[in-house]
């Protein structure tokens, strides 16, 4: 394979764990073959970037860019693609590669391939750098990592439903979550809300756990049948033994016992939530009803094709609030208070504007 050119393109960049995000360049590839370069126009800010940012996991290289949950729109496509043409608006989550070979790879689980290459952390095979996330101009993509959008949505709303949103659709989905089930959603942020609307579409009894009292209206008017605050002992007592699944988004240390108590006899706790240090588990709260807990990692793209269809059938997309590119230190600042309504959307325009702070 030979390298194809590297064009440099702006982006915002943090050169360490302490350093703020600021203005600077990359270089994306020139698309090859089967590649589809995109114009990004709007990206979600995941607490995962805020993880990766700040090299809270461990793996972080610098400089480093976030961002996976973008939509924009197709300025070039390469002459093998087929799924869509200059102009069209197109999204990418998480992945932007895999051999689509591996067992996992041929049922439609890219995630957990050996070989999955992240939309940043990883490396990218054609120019043999570091991969290079969303908060930039363009990404160039293998078109069987991108996805079609639903055109009767919002499309800066649409663009956390690239993590978020399969994040939370999977998990639901896999464990058959519908009509007749309890269900608990664990901390109401931006993995959380869309946790309750999905939930909710699928017929489930949904009850949200927060530890902000002030989200109750918002968790009942996004689709919650019941808020418990999960401060309150009381409250949580209240459910004791009584949920067939709970899905917990939380993204910092929290007491996992404590959900798992609430668990029916052969109910199950996934984790989505990713936070910096291994949580501790009280065997007893899993022996005693058989209960099981289990992790999820986003979807396979088939999987986060189908999410975004029957988000374009039920009208579903994020609750958003846009920032500029400049505003994203802040917005990490903000998301780390839990105030976040409930997912900062970056408006990408903002990159292109002049006096941005360089790096
Ligand atoms: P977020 O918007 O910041 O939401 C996290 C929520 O957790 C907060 O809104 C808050 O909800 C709750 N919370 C925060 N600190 C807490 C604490 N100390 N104790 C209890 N609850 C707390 O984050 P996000 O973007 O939804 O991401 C959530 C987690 O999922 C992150 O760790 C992220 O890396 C991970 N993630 C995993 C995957 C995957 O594939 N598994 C994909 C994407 C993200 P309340 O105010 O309601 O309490
Ligand atoms: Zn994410």
């Amino acid at each position: 394979m030979s390298k194809p050119k590297a064009t440099s393109v702006k982006a915002y960049a943090t050169s360490g764990a302490t350093a703020p995000l600021a203005a600077s360049t990359i270089p994306r590839r020139e698309p090859t073959d089967r590649d589809v370069q995109i114009e990004i126009l709007y990206c979600g800010v995941c607490h995962s970037d805020l993880h990766f940012a700040r090299n809270e996991w461990g793996f972080t290289q610098y400089p480093a860019v976030p961002g996976h949950e973008i939509v924009g729109r197709v300025t070039q496509v390469g002459p093998k693609v087929t799924k869509f043409k200059p102009g069209d608006l197109a999204g990418v989550g998480c992945l932007v590669d895999a051999d689509l070979s591996c067992p996992h790879c041929r049922k439609g689980l890219e995630q957990f391939s050996p070989t999955m290459v992240m939309t940043y952390g990883s490396m990218d095979k054609h120019l043999g750098l570091p991969t290079y996330g969303g908060y930039s101009e363009r990404i160039v993509v293998d078109e069987h990592f991108t996805l079609r959008i639903p055109a009767n949505l919002n499309l800066a709303a649409v663009a956390p439903l690239l993590c978020a949103g399969i994040t939370t659709y999977s998990p639901l989905r896999h464990w058959k979550v519908g009509p007749g089930q309890k269900v608990g959603i664990v901390g109401l942020g931006g993995l959380g809300h869309m946790g309750v609307k999905f939930a909710r579409a699928f017929g489930a009894h949904v009850v949200v756990f927060t530890t902000s009292a002030g989200k109750r209206e918002d968790a009942l008017r996004l689709g919650a049948h019941e808020v418990v605050v999960s401060r309150n002992a009381d409250e949580m007592k209240a459910h004791a033994g009584t949920f067939n699944f709970i899905l917990d988004c939380v993204s910092a240390d929290h007491d996992l016992n404590a959900y798992l108590e609430l668990l029916a006899p052969d109910g199950n706790l996934t984790l989505v939530g990713a936070p910096e240090k291994p949580l501790p588990i009280a065997s007893f709260a899993l022996i005693f009803g058989r209960r099981s807990l289990s992790g999820s990692l986003i979807g396979g793209l088939a999987e986060t094709q189908e999410m975004l269809d029957f988000c374009g059938q039920h009208n579903i997309t994020s609750d958003i609030e846009m920032i500029r590119m400049d505003q994203v230190n802040e917005a990490y600042e903000r998301m780390l208070r839990s105030d976040v309504k409930y997912r900062f959307v970056i408006d990408m325009a903002s990159l292109k504007q002049d006096g941005l702070q360089s790096a």
